[in-house]
């Protein structure tokens, strides 16, 4: 008997569990399985990475098996709204898993795709109906869908809902469903805008927890680099060279800030794609699945984009933008340490982002220890004390003179990588004689800089 079984998973979703890899249950699964078989209305309270899709999804997908209700055309029995297209992608992916050796009938409606294969897959009639808010609208404005079967509606990242503004479509879709209906609600924060949401959408709710509110996962090593606008680049390139950063997840806030990222470590060398809004949908699922494969060792991208991202082996969150939400930083890491696994969450922070550093850390209720082994001093200005000017914790960091780009101290605080060697080169030459700096260097006289135009730095915060 699998611990499955003791919840009640009918067989059919054991073997697909097992197929998956899934041979104990995460404490989200434990906790909600049982209630959700047993009709109950959920709120759970529960961060992304914790097995949140399967817990509401296989007793879900039983439920609606038990009953062997055939839905009408344009009927769907089922509604999961998610706030991405990526998300909607991800658990669509695993719903089809889970009904592979059942007669249930999954699709999903996103934006940024055509509209007649999502009529055609609608016109049979759904078990399962993955959507996001807009589209789904869209399809229903034009009688292409319709809720009167519905007998589960589920709300996904409804905190990411609210922060991407669909808070008046969530009203209106609530509007089309049934009163009588099963309604599960998942959140990884709940301020009171949220208790608010889920008051109007869940009657009488079981209420499961997986952590108290926004704390962050255990496993993920958390790191934060006090520095200026000019160091961030070469720091970047430095984490990125080193052995044990495989798979890194690079954060910008902005969809320009994500490409023109990519852009510039491509130009030196580094391959990294961009993830972003403004990408069609298909090109955001090439370079997902590029990453996923392991195929792309680095990923930069924006929150939104971010957030229907599950891989498992992400070894590094760089957040080379601070966030602009508290709630995003815990997101963000959250992609990191997933399924067990532990990882490394590395901050940014420039002195304008200190206030956003402080609320973070009272939102998590801990302090995050300063990176150390790294130089990196501003610009061209003799800096005061190491840490005002910059970051500084290496042991053989020279704090006597100007520098251009990282210099010496940021390769040897560095470590050996490629790319330190090249931001050695491009600072000065053996006679300590100043070279024209090279475009790799990303250093704030460099070329790079030049091209940018910026005077403050590469990424301008907006
Ligand atoms: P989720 O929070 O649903 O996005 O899941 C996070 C990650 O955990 C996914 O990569 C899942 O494949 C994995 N996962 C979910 N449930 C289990 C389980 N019971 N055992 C092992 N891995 C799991």
């Amino acid at each position: 008997m699998t611990d499955f079984d003791k919840l009640g998973v009918a067989k059919p979703f054991q073997i697909a569990l097992k197929a998956k890899g899934y041979s104990q249950p995460t404490p989200i699964q434990e906790n909600a399985i049982p209630y959700i078989l047993d009709g109950k209305d959920l709120l759970g309270l529960a961060q992304t990475g914790t097995g949140k899709t399967a817990a509401f999804a296989v007793p879900l997908l039983q439920r609606l098996l038990e009953s062997r209700f055939r839905a009408a055309p344009k009927s769907v029995r089922s509604l999961i709204l998610t706030p991405t297209r990526e998300l909607a992608d991800q658990i669509t992916k695993n719903i089809k898993a889970y009904t592979g050796r059942t007669k249930m009938y999954t699709s999903c409606v996103v934006g940024g795709v055509p509209f007649p294969p999502q009529f055609r897959a609608l016109q049979r009639g759904l078990d399962v109906l993955v959507a996001t808010p807009g589209r789904l609208l869209d399809l229903h404005r034009k009688n292409g869908v319709n809720f009167d079967e519905l007998e589960v509606f589920v709300l996904d990242e409804a905190d990411q809902m609210l922060d991407l503004g669909f808070i008046a479509e969530l009203e209106e879709i609530a509007c089309l469903l049934p009163k009588k209906r099963q309604t599960l609600f998942f959140s990884a924060t709940m301020p009171p805008e949220i208790r608010d949401l889920a008051d109007r959408f869940l009657t009488d709710p079981v209420e499961v927890s997986t952590a108290p509110p926004a704390t962050t996962v255990e496993t993920v090593t958390q790191k934060i680099a006090h520095l200026e606008n000019d160091a961030k680049y070469p720091l970047l390139k430095e984490l990125l060279s080193k052995e044990e950063c495989e798979h890194a997840l690079v954060f910008t806030l902005t969809k320009k800030g994500s490409a023109r990222l990519a852009a510039r470590l491509n130009a030196d060398d580094v391959p990294a794609e961009a993830i972003h809004g403004d990408m069609s949908q298909a090109e955001r699922q090439k370079t997902l699945d590029k990453f996923k494969r392991g195929k792309l060792n680095t990923l930069v991208a924006t929150d939104v984009a971010a957030r229907g991202i599950d891989v498992d082996d992400i070894s590094h969150v760089i957040n080379y933008d601070m966030p602009n939400a508290t709630e995003n930083y815990v997101h963000r890491i959250g992609r990191t340490a997933r399924a067990g696994k532990s990882g490394t969450a590395i901050t940014f922070c420039l002195p304008e982002d200190r206030g956003m550093l402080r609320a973070v850390q009272k939102l998590i209720g801990k302090k995050i220890e300063e990176m150390e082994g790294f130089t990196f001093f501003p610009s061209d200005r003799e800096p005061k004390t190491a840490r005002s000017n910059g970051y500084t914790a290496g042991k053989k960091a020279k704090t006597s003179g100007p520098r251009k780009g990282p210099g010496k101290g940021a390769a040897k605080g560095a470590g050996k990588g490629k790319f330190a060697q090249k931001a050695k080169a491009s600072s000065t030459d053996k006679s300590g004689k100043k070279t024209p700096p090279r475009r790799s260097s990303g250093g704030p006289s460099g070329n790079a800089r030049a091209q940018t135009g910026g005077t403050t730095g590469y990424l301008k915060r907006k």
